[in-house]
């Protein structure tokens, strides 16, 4: 505890009080760029990836970076948490972030292997979708490229997932929000995203941007208010 208690201290000293009016202007709310969903790998720093400040990323984490479809017939902290981001912050991105060497898809791979771990197995059930097509078409593959694979599958079978939600469908179809499938490479810092048009994981660079249906004035607008942040081209 030491060490991530004198890590508060030095925020305070060091961070905090050389930014004031950053934090002064959070207390009047909040507007997120985007919904960020990703694992809860320790590996993994959102704001630090997207090189975003405080109230600028709606975090959600979870091991796998999964969330649960639409169903009423439980709570589910995914579901809110993407219900708050779309219908009350009206974030216009929502971002599913997979990342290499990804614990939970390992976990995936192996199910025979998580007997010790029935809640990460139960939890595992909602990438499940994965495995039929992934046996099928990694057949001869090594371990280390299945996974790989695995991990870009279950990022697109998240997608799948959260447009499951009707309020996510109507508003990508009023052209209001839009939805990323990325994965991160910690070791190089790469950052693949699914393109669309290309139906496959090609650099963020590289990738096709979808775009929105708002007018220029409506996006220079949404950009002024959020003081810059992500590229809205249209
Ligand atoms: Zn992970």
């Amino acid at each position: 505890m030491t060490r991530i208690i004198k890590g508060v201290f030095d925020f305070q000293k060091n961070v905090h009080g050389t930014r004031e009016q950053l934090f002064k202007n959070l207390g009047s709310g909040q507007k997120p760029l985007a919904l960020f969903i990703t694992c809860s790998d320790s590996r993994i720093s959102p704001d630090m990836l997207t090189q975003t400040q405080p109230g600028e990323l709606f975090i959600m984490r979870n091991a796998g970076n999964i969330v649960s479809p639409y169903s009423w017939d439980h709570a589910s902290g995914e579901a809110a948490t993407l219900e708050y981001a779309v219908k009350q912050l009206k974030v216009r991105e929502v971002i599913i972030c997979g990342h290499a060497k990804c614990g939970a898809i390992h976990g995936l791979l192996n199910m025979d292997k998580l007997d010790a771990l029935p809640e990460v197995k139960r939890w595992l059930q909602f990438s499940e979708p994965v495995l039929a097509a992934l046996k099928r078409d990694t057949e001869g593959m090594s371990q280390e490229e299945i996974l790989a694979i695995g991990i870009e599958r279950n990022v697109l079978q998240q997608l799948e997932n959260v447009k499951s939600y009707p309020f996510v469908r109507e508003a990508v179809d009023r052209g209001e929000l839009r939805l990323h499938a990325w994965v991160y490479h910690f070791e190089t810092g790469t950052v693949l995203a699914h393109d669309q048009t290309k139906k496959r994981f090609v650099s963020l660079s590289d990738a096709t941007k979808p775009k929105f249906n708002a007018t220029k004035e409506e996006i220079e607008s949404y950009i002024k208010s959020h003081q810059g942040g992500m590229d809205l081209t249209i």
